[in-house]
């Protein structure tokens, strides 16, 4: 009698210590931020407490905006936009030299087809400020914004300066900022203590550890059609210690005689991309690499998407196409499949 109750006081302590036996809670945050929404699920112990995270999320994100947003006039980015010399030094926060380094690396693996420079284009096509448009614009127009257009315009030097060199050049890190937001906030969340979390802005994900049942984290990708809803979902994915990032032109797009003028612009054509690609999602170490690949990939098309990330270590793909009849062909990256952990794509 007497050993068996010192056996259980050892169960017990060891629960306690392990935290192994302790009911887990999963705590909801939400905001707004960078013009869309963000929601975090923190996994906590019964008797951790989240008091001041929701604070610690905020200023960093507030950080970003002041750096990269190009809504705010007095951050770096539109400082840097304003800037009319050429060959001159203009310093930067690390922050922003974080998100042109993996947009450097980006630019380079599309070959071009993801380019930071190409927000006059965003603008007059009516995906940007100045309001929306229901046609297509002028050629001449088009043609006049091209020579703006280069990511190759500016220099980033380490550790941390950009250099214009062409005038005109101006930068919009919609497209990638995002991404470098939830990595930044999972970032905060981690060094605060906690392992199992997922953070989401504006669709772009990182989960990390597991659910407070102990399961995988799992996410929906929408349904790519123009009339779906926002809780119409697609597919499931499983994450464990991974980022999600998914671009697709089934939101933000008008329609001239049946054809589809979306918010991803190729640069090197001026014009919107037309490859067919409704939907793009990877799964990658990294949200910010994960955020900007994916709009890449609408660019570049499926053939030269899949072959990309094939050749890239530890980046996987989800590519859905659109066919002429409408319906919707699903194309995996060689490991796809095994990356969502769980082992299997749910449908
Ligand atoms: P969202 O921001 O709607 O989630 P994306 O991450 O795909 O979608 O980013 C689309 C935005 O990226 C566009 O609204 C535009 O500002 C910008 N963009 C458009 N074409 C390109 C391109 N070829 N390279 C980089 N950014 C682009
Ligand atoms: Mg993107």
């Amino acid at each position: 009698m007497k050993v068996n109750a010192q056996v259980f006081i050892i169960i017990i302590t060891l629960c306690i210590l392990s935290s192994g036996c302790e009911a887990k809670r999963e705590h909801l945050i939400q905001g707004r931020t960078m013009g869309t929404t963000y929601h975090i699920k923190v996994v906590t112990g019964h008797f951790q407490s989240i008091a001041g995270l929701k604070e610690k999320i905020e200023k960093r994100l507030d950080e970003i905006n002041q750096s990269m947003s190009t809504y705010i006039k007095t951050s770096e980015i539109s400082r840097f936009n304003d800037l009319r010399q050429v060959g001159v030094k203009f310093k930067i926060s690390d922050d922003f030299f974080q998100v042109m380094s993996v947009a450097q690396e980006i630019y380079q693996l599309s070959d071009g087809a993801w380019d930071g420079t190409v927000n006059p284009l965003v603008d007059l096509w009516g995906f940007g400020r100045g309001g929306r448009r229901q046609d297509i614009p002028p050629k001449n127009q088009i043609a006049a914004l091209m020579p703006a257009v280069g990511f190759h315009h500016i220099d980033v030097i380490a550790p941390g300066y950009l250099i214009k060199k062409l005038e005109t050049v101006t930068l919009d890190l919609s497209s990638i900022a995002k991404g470098y937001g939830v990595d930044q906030v999972a970032g905060v969340i981690r060094k605060e203590g906690f392992q199992n979390y997922l953070v989401e802005i504006g669709g772009e994900i990182f989960a990390s550890g597991v659910r407070e049942d102990g399961q995988q984290w799992r996410v929906g990708i929408n349904r790519p059609r123009k009339d779906a809803s926002v809780n119409d979902v697609y597919k499931v994915v499983r994450l464990q210690n991974k980022a999600f990032a998914t671009s697709g032109d089934y939101r933000n797009f008008f329609e001239v005689d049946g054809i589809r003028y979306s918010h991803v612009i190729d640069p090197k054509t001026g014009y919107p991309v037309s490859s067919g690609v409704v939907s793009v999602s990877i799964i990658a170490g990294s949200c910010t690499f994960a955020d900007g690949l994916s709009t890449a990939i609408m660019v570049m098309g499926l053939d030269k998407g899949i072959a990309l990330v094939n050749r890239l270590g530890n980046v996987e793909c989800l590519i859905v196409i659109e066919k002429q009849d409408g319906s919707l062909v699903d194309h995996y990256s060689a490991g796809f499949q095994t990356a969502v952990s769980g082992g299997k794509v749910q449908y």
